[in-house]
């Protein structure tokens, strides 16, 4: 271990649990290890699965009042530790450190929504058919659950499993990618000092994650899988919950389209496109990846865009005056890089001022890439096909101002296995409602509009995956309906 690294443990059965072996954790900034973690063995799973087990039944049956306390307490901390932990994270996955506080305090924020929620799981009471029978209906825990989150939001993907599935009175074994563990180990943290039960959340390290899956997919007491993350593991994931039965949120890969109809404000569409396409880097599932500008618009629009672009200062994420870090590794850059070459060889046009590529782009260390603008981009073309995840702004345009014309580029927006997050810019109330009620995705932002705050349901259709997260619909993914008859006698 190099000296100035920290120690990750896990966390099974309210004990912090170390492994004979250690995985380093990399600042991507930088290529530095930050950190060594315990790399657990099957073994540890399954001990982590036998306390979230043991800690059920006096998780559920305590009062939500209790619990809710609880999970306050908890989100109190990750807010007050705001500071230090977003430094962990942007150390190990790359963020500015404004982005990294703000993602933890929008954590808190989750844990403290879905402490709320905790006193709101209502039952039901049915009428009856006959005078001397009553029907109720009883909200329960689905049971244990195993979480399995991505890397790009490490606070925040871990405080949206964990809030609503501790609400529904579940416990929950919860495996962090390993790129990024040491944030999900701060939050694991302050769940511990907040006073949860031993075993009500077990947090468990690996480099392996197949092996983890095999052991919750084996075990009959794992209700319920949630995980986000790509689409192909989640497919796979999809298949082993078959045998046992388990109850799956997978949230999966996206493909957002932006629409900017002709009489949007433009300069608002241009600032609230480069927010959403340079956040992180790029690295979001609901990350804007063909943006349809009308052609009346469309060069006021892209001259815009790249002049934001432009202003973007990329670097490490720890200094005071980046704005976009790096992305998490040389595979990233290499399929942003890709995507770019595809479009110019294809007739496209490079709008910023910045020449694309990996460490010519700008920066240390091979994993910055500059954020790009392309105009005279077309559907053809691989930025338009796979999810880029990277600082990559393809601009497409659309004509006609009839109704045909709308449908037309709705049905090219459609035009994707994917179905997570879609942006509309139009000043024309009629065309909001008929564009919302006609494009296929789970969410939608128009204007601008922020698309993941703890009350909405987040969650995708089609190859994005099923389930949400946030909402009352987040808790009621964590819930079985018991439907009891009573015969009075
Ligand atoms: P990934 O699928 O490689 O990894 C996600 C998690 O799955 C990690 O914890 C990883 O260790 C684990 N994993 C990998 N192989 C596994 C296996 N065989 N069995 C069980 N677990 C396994 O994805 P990633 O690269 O970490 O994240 C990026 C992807 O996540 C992108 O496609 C992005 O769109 C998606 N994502 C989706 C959402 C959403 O809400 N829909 C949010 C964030 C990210």
């Amino acid at each position: 271990m190099k000296t100035g690294t920290t120690t990750g443990k896990a966390l099974v059965g309210g004990r912090w649990h170390t492994a004979a072996e250690t995985f380093a954790v990399t600042n991507p900034a930088t290529g530095e290890t930050v950190a060594e973690v315990a790399d657990c063995g099957p073994d540890v799973t399954a001990e982590a699965v036998d306390a979230a087990a043991s800690a059920l039944p006096g998780w559920r049956a305590m009062p939500a009042h209790e619990r809710a306390a609880i999970m306050r307490r908890a989100a109190a901390l990750l807010a007050e530790r705001a500071p230090e932990i977003g430094a962990t994270l942007t150390a190990e996955q790359g963020k500015p450190l404004g982005e990294a506080v703000g993602e933890v305090v929008a954590g808190a924020d989750h844990l403290l929504w879905s402490a709320e929620e905790t006193r709101r799981v209502y039952g039901e009471t049915i009428p009856s058919t006959s005078a001397d029978t009553r029907i109720m209906v009883l909200p329960e825990p689905v049971g244990v659950v195993a979480g399995i989150t991505p890397w790009n939001f490490p606070v925040s993907m871990v405080t949206r499993k964990l809030g609503p599935a501790l609400a529904a009175g579940c416990t929950v074994v919860l495996k962090p990618s390993e790129l990024t563990p040491m944030s999900a180990i701060a939050v694991a943290a302050c769940l511990a000092d907040a006073g949860f039960p031993p075993g009500v959340f077990n947090l468990v390290t690996t480099t392996r994650p197949q092996e983890f899956s095999e052991v919750v997919m084996a075990d009959p007491r794992v209700r319920k899988i949630s995980f986000t993350g790509s689409t192909a593991v989640g497919k796979n994931l999809i298949r082993q919950s078959a045998d046992d039965v388990k109850r799956l949120s997978v949230e999966l890969g996206g493909h957002a389209p932006v629409l900017v109809f002709p009489d949007a404000d433009v300069a608002a569409a241009a600032a609230g496109v480069a927010r959403a396409k340079f956040m992180n880097a790029g690295q979001a599932c609901t990350s804007p990846n063909r943006i349809y500008v009308h052609e009346s618009v469309a060069e006021e629009f892209t001259a815009e865009l790249a002049r934001l672009a432009d202003a973007i200062v990329v670097g490490d994420g720890s200094a005071a005056d980046v704005t976009m870090g790096p992305l998490i590794n040389e595979r990233a850059v290499a399929k942003v890089r890709r995507h770019v070459e595809d479009a110019l060889a294809l007739g496209a046009r490079q709008v910023t001022a910045r020449e694309p590529g990996g460490e010519a782009g700008g920066g240390p260390g091979g994993r910055f890439h500059p954020p790009t603008v392309l105009a005279g981009v077309t559907d053809d073309m691989l930025v338009c096909q796979e999810e880029t995840f990277g600082p990559l702004a393809p601009v497409l345009t659309f004509g006609g101002d009839t109704r045909d014309a709308e449908d037309d580029v709705v049905a090219r927006a459609n035009t994707t296995p994917y179905g997570l997050a879609a942006y509309v810019w139009t000043r024309d109330l009629a065309r909001v409602v008929r564009v919302s009620e006609a494009l296929r995705f789970g969410i939608l932002s128009i204007n601008g509009a922020p698309l993941a705050p703890p009350q909405g349901p987040f969650g995708g259709v089609k190859g994005s995956g099923y389930g949400r997260e946030g909402g009352h619909h987040g808790v009621e993914d964590f819930v079985e309906h018991k439907y009891v008859s009573v015969g009075l006698g």
